[in-house]
């Protein structure tokens, strides 16, 4: 799949912005294959990251970019750093190059590449898609988003080989020539809209560059179910075979439901792979997950029994709708990564159980007004905690029976402990970010589980 790879680097001037995970991880595999490479950060660097820069003679400067940032033949740029940054806007107005990671350690892929990218579900179809693929017995790497930079892995893949990889729109927004095998979009729907403007529309065009450079030979997986992917497709998708997953509508979609099974239809060939309750994630999100996650593995030509299984066996993800513990018949639920309010709509509907449900944290400007059904159907009790707590009480707290706000996940914990009854889920499910007060979203799982743990 390469397209360009050594030469084109090679002996060329690379100024890396960003030293975080990513950027560390593309600065060495363009040493690696010969350019001459300077790292730029505007804030520290980790001394552990300083000393292997050192080892590899990588330049770099922190705590602020100079022009060397922008100097180069080529820049690459963190998902980390917006396009109103300084040495950005530079390399824009200058006409240099300008990549992401992930289009830079694809120059170098030698694997088919399943890219998997949507507002929400990334990380679970990713590895669910990855457990499928070893399944299989297929050499699979899987990273991007998901936390191993693909760059870490690009140089060890070979044409058998199978990369999964999970996508942000980040990394979308500077690609040139990146060319999925199988590109996957599952949802599109408000997020990080700071870095778009405010505007859906270009947070939208960014996501669906994943299918921009893909050809015949291609295949682009895609909600159908989706508006404004539905609205796109109508109008724009000419190269890649386009499959759609859906479902309510069995009639175009490649992967769908009937009677509450799972269905493909793939070269006129239709097959009923398996009920949705045998399905290992629960939740109507989760069958997107699943019918996205078969369809690409049936592409690859892996068998239906292996999917079957797969999609069966599943251990789930950490912080998605983790189940942590019964306690006296009540269920306890981590979705810590519900960070948008989507992601707390899908949890809700996942359950038919009365739900005594945590949430808030710090608010992206969100709407929550598209909860107010929900909660008052499934809601037992209300319990926010956060710089949101106030606006969510007032915006859905007359739809439950109680609606309480507290100072700490703790004492939040506690008393859903005493307003649960046998038969209910207790879910933290914040539907907002993590970091007015804990250092990330796992950090805010990982406490809710230590807690639950000690009831
Ligand atoms: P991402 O990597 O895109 O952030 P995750 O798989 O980490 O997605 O899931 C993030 C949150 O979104 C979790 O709360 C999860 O339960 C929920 N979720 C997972 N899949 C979907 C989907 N297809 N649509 C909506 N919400 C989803």
């Amino acid at each position: 799949m390469s397209t360009r790879g050594a030469p084109y680097v090679s002996g060329k001037r690379v100024a890396v912005l960003g030293a975080a995970r990513s950027g560390r991880a593309v600065a060495s595999l363009l040493k690696r294959h010969g350019a001459d490479v300077f790292v730029s950060d505007a804030g520290s660097i980790a001394e552990s990251a300083q000393d292997s820069f050192n080892t590899q003679g990588i330049a770099y400067e922190a705590s602020g970019h100079t022009e060397l940032a922008w100097q180069a033949d080529i820049v690459v740029a963190s998902p980390g750093v917006p396009d109103e940054a300084e040495p950005m806007q530079e390399a824009l107005s200058r006409g240099t190059p300008l990549y992401s990671e992930i289009e830079v350690a694809s120059w170098f892929c030698a694997a088919r590449i399943i890219a998997i990218t949507g507002s929400n579900g990334k990380t679970t179809t990713t590895q669910l898609l990855g457990h499928l693929f070893r399944s299989a017995g297929r050499n699979t790497f899987v990273c991007g988003n998901v936390g191993r930079p693909f760059s870490d892995d690009t140089d060890r893949t070979g044409p058998d080989d199978l990369v999964v990889l999970e996508v942000s729109s980040f990394q979308l927004d500077h690609i040139d020539s990146f060319r999925p095998d199988v590109s996957i979009l599952l949802n599109i729907t408000p997020d990080h809209l700071d870095r778009y403007n405010e505007d859906i529309d270009r947070y939208a065009a960014s996501k669906l560059r994943i299918c921009e450079n893909q050809t015949g030979v291609d295949t682009f997986i895609f909600n159908q179910d989706d508006e404004r992917i539905a609205r796109f497709i109508r109008k724009k998708v000419r190269g890649p075979i386009a499959l759609g997953i859906s479902i309510t509508d069995e009639i175009r979609a490649a992967g769908f439901l009937r009677n509450s099974n799972l269905m493909l239809r793939i070269n006129d060939q239709e097959e009923n792979l398996m009920p949705t309750e045998k399905l290992a994630l629960r939740g109507r999100h989760n069958v997107y997950n699943s019918l996205a996650a078969a369809v690409a593995a049936r592409v690859v030509e892996v068998r239906s029994d292996v999917v079957r299984e797969s999609l069966r066996s599943f251990e789930g993800v950490p912080h998605r709708l983790e189940i942590v513990r019964d306690i006296d018949g009540v269920r306890y639920v981590n979705d810590s990564k519900a960070t948008n309010v989507n992601a707390l709509w899908y949890a809700l509907e996942s359950f038919t159980e009365p739900i005594v449900l945590i949430a808030g944290g710090r608010d992206k400007g969100n709407d929550y007004s598209g909860l107010k059904s929900l909660v008052q159907t499934r809601v037992r009790a209300l319990i926010t905690i956060g710089e949101a707590a106030e606006a969510i009480q007032a915006e859905l707290g007359e739809f439950t029976a109680d609606g309480v706000t507290t100072e700490s996940l703790e004492e939040a914990v506690k008393l859903a402990h005493l307003l649960a009854r046998p038969g209910d889920v207790v879910l933290l499910s914040p539907a907002c970010a993590s970091f007015d007060m804990f250092d990330s979203y796992e950090h805010r799982g990982d406490q809710f589980k230590q807690i639950v743990s000690n009831l």
